[in-house]
């Protein structure tokens, strides 16, 4: 190289090959090394000329400066534009798969599904069929068949949302004109279920029911119950206890006692109010259970003989038990929500204090 002077022609011709082995360099060390090849401090092609000066003949010696000059600049140019774009590469088109993964916001459970589920989950292993129904409905489901005739006081108890048109009335029939209503319980699917079913019957209906109630502290137009239903031969009121102690165990713990009231329900003889014991203070009386050691959880009887008969079924062979449960009720006690409408307002600070 030292023989020849340096030229234009030469410049052009090493900026050249060092584009082209650049842009074939399998790794950024290749490349690096190929720049240091050309721009070194020692035997590079830019050092080599630069030591040409010095040995040159006096009129040669500004233009060899000016050519090694011009070819540092041009390499170092297009060392330059490689390098950022191998930078800005990284990122924008390949994944760095050392980095920690980034935990994705996942979804929650509301607080509701969640008794709800663990409320079939329980009666499920107890051997309870899940099953839903419709919630609109019409009279004779709603009240009639559950032993609450028009005239029937319990009817007027209900404050029902009737909805504005009845069913179609049967072609030729206008008897057939019923009323329509939001279901005011989940009962109304007891009677839709034992129409289609003979007994045995277990099943759980859990389900949104509606009355026309304003909306306070612990009342909502809306909310869910869970209905039960037991049918069979020899079915006595001891199952009916020993099924919802085995709830109560299991919902609320082992220690769970239960208490029963008589009371009074169209659909059910006899009938009973069901009080659990305080599981905050396991009967003892605190602040939760206002200082009595029950805490009332859920509404219960024996199936009354008129709603067998409303169904078909033959009330001297067959008997059964009924209760009913506010999915509501559980879980403001289960979690000590004060304010019932909080499950409703879709407010995600109250929402995520919750397990899911
Ligand atoms: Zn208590």
């Amino acid at each position: 190289m030292s023989d020849a002077l340096p030229t234009q022609d030469a410049v052009d011709a090493h900026v050249a090959a060092f584009a082209r082995e650049l842009a074939a360099a399998p790794s950024l060390n290749d490349a690096k090394s190929l720049r240091d090849r050309y721009l070194g401090r020692k035997n590079s092609i830019v050092a080599a000329w630069m030591q040409l000066i010095g040995s040159a003949p006096a009129d040669q010696k500004k233009h060899i400066g000016q050519y090694a000059n011009a070819l540092k600049v041009a390499i170092e140019a297009r060392w330059t534009a490689y390098d950022e774009a191998a930078q800005n590469a990284a990122p924008a088109g390949g994944v760095d798969v050392t980095l920690p993964g980034r935990q994705p916001r996942l979804g929650h459970r509301h607080p509701l599904t969640v008794v709800r589920d663990r409320m079939e989950e329980i009666f499920t292993r107890m051997g309870f069929a899940i099953v839903e129904g419709p919630e609109i409905e019409d009279e004779w489901h709603c009240f009639d068949a559950l032993n609450m005739p028009a005239e029937h006081p319990a009817r007027d108890m209900q404050d029902t949302l009737y909805l504005a048109s009845p069913m179609p009335p049967i072609a030729g029939d206008p008897e057939s004109l019923v009323r329509t209503m939001l279901r005011t319980h989940t009962s109304a699917m007891q009677i839709r279920y034992m129409q289609a079913h003979q007994p045995p019957i277990r099943i759980v209906v859990p389900g949104r029911v509606y009355r026309r109630d304003d909306l306070d502290l612990t009342h909502t137009p809306m909310f869910s119950q869970m209905e039960g239903l037991v049918v069979g031969e020899g079915i006595s009121l001891a199952d009916l206890k020993g099924t919802l102690l085995a709830f109560a165990r299991d919902m609320f713990g082992e220690q769970s006692r239960l208490r029963f009231r008589p009371s009074f329900f169209p659909y059910t003889e006899p009938s009973a109010e069901v009080d659990i014991s305080c599981w905050s203070c396991n009967g003892a009386g605190c602040s939760m259970c206002k200082k009595s050691g029950w805490i009332e959880i859920l509404g219960c009887g024996m199936v009354h003989p008129a709603v067998f008969e409303a169904v078909g079924y033959d009330p001297e062979k067959y008997t059964g038990f009924a209760w009913g449960i506010g999915i509501e009720r559980v879980a403001i006690l289960r979690y000590q929500v004060e304010d019932i409408r909080l499950f409703y307002e879709n407010d995600l600070r109250f929402l995520e204090q919750f397990p899911s």
